[in-house]
């Protein structure tokens, strides 16, 4: 359809760094808070080790299943706006020549270079010309679901592995406060990377995120205490 442009990479980067903070974020606050409420309620080292390797599987799983349901339905609408374009193109040739012309006019070319551009536009492609200049679609912005997909489930995975990973390397009795402490850590750090790649400021970024992560895991370490063996 179109060539790649530089800007359309930048932003899918940006995006794409974005995208991996959030993965991650949501891999440390759900398993970190999983074993935090498992080894408060008293579990043995083996079953805080299992609850949170299912939780790093079964997390990456759904985000990637959520994650290519949502980018295949955008798919499935610029699909269906490709097809009524590609008809509107064979049935009614300088109808489109006009309106593309139109919508450059409204960018501030002339009325005769308007026409000029989408007549020698549409001679190279005239279905990518529509695309990009009235649908807005790119090749490089259009949906990949299953690129997408495994984004999500490795980012959260990569960020599930941290308190996973602290389960067997630690003594079961320090997990409580150990693995929220990292996971705070962990968290402030995200928080300020993906500040820093969004432009915004550091601080209320990281104290958001942290906020946010020591909710849940006051809540699993509440619950995992009241249901607690004794
Ligand atoms: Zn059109």
């Amino acid at each position: 359809m179109a060539s790649a442009h530089e800007e359309s990479h930048r932003t899918q980067h940006t995006g794409s760094i974005r995208a991996a903070v959030l993965g991650a974020n949501d891999g440390i606050v759900s398993t970190a808070s999983l074993i935090v409420g498992v080894a408060a309620a008293g579990t043995d080292g083996r079953g805080v080790l299992v609850a949170g390797i299912a939780g790093l599987v079964s997390g990456a799983m759904s985000m990637a299943a959520g994650e290519y349901v949502s980018v295949k339905s955008q798919e499935d609408t610029e699909q269906a706006d490709l097809v009524l374009e590609r008809r509107a193109l064979s049935e009614n040739w300088h109808g489109e020549l006009e309106e593309l012309a139109e919508i450059y006019q409204d960018r501030g070319l002339s009325q005769e270079l308007s026409q000029e551009v989408a007549r020698q536009l549409m001679d190279h492609d005239a279905l990518g010309a529509h695309a990009r200049d009235e649908i807005g679609i790119t090749q490089e912005l259009s949906a990949r679901p299953f690129q997408a997909a495994w984004w999500s489930a490795i980012t959260f995975a990569a960020g599930a592995g941290i308190p996973v990973a602290m389960v067997p390397m630690l003594p079961l009795s320090t997990l409580t406060v150990a693995v929220p402490s990292v996971a705070m850590i962990a968290l402030a750090v995200l928080g300020a990377i993906a500040a820093r790649a969004g432009g915004a400021r550091l601080l209320p970024a990281s104290l958001r995120v942290c906020f946010w992560g020591a909710l849940a895991m006051a809540a699993t370490a509440v619950i995992g205490k009241l249901c607690a063996v004794t």
